[in-house]
């Protein structure tokens, strides 16, 4: 109540942590499909929202996937903050979260 609100006025007591699948659902609540907003890196339809990272309100978890038959450990990230997110298109997702 005493603090300023930034200009995407973020209610922050409603930012509570989430998981993985139910965060991207919530930023398509919030804010609509990606694929009605243009990629925010390369200007075509964008088809995933992003997490753009370094957000105060990341999680994170270690995931295990298995790949050509041997098993990779990495750290998924995400937000609990639906405007942590940016539309954009597979490719620049893809180098955004660097696995291309
Ligand atoms: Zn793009």
């Amino acid at each position: 109540m005493g603090r300023n609100s930034n200009e995407r006025n973020v209610d922050t007591s409603r930012v509570s942590p989430v998981g993985y699948t139910y965060a991207h659902v919530k930023v398509g609540r919030a804010r609509g499909k990606a694929h009605e907003h243009k990629c925010t890196r390369c200007g075509r339809q964008a088809s995933q929202w992003a997490y753009q990272g370094g957000s105060e309100y990341e999680q994170q978890e270690e995931t295990t996937r298995t790949f050509r038959g041997e098993e990779h450990v990495f750290t998924l990230r995400w937000s609990a903050n639906v405007w942590d997110y940016e539309p954009m298109c597979v490719p620049c997702h893809r180098a955004l979260d660097g696995d291309a």
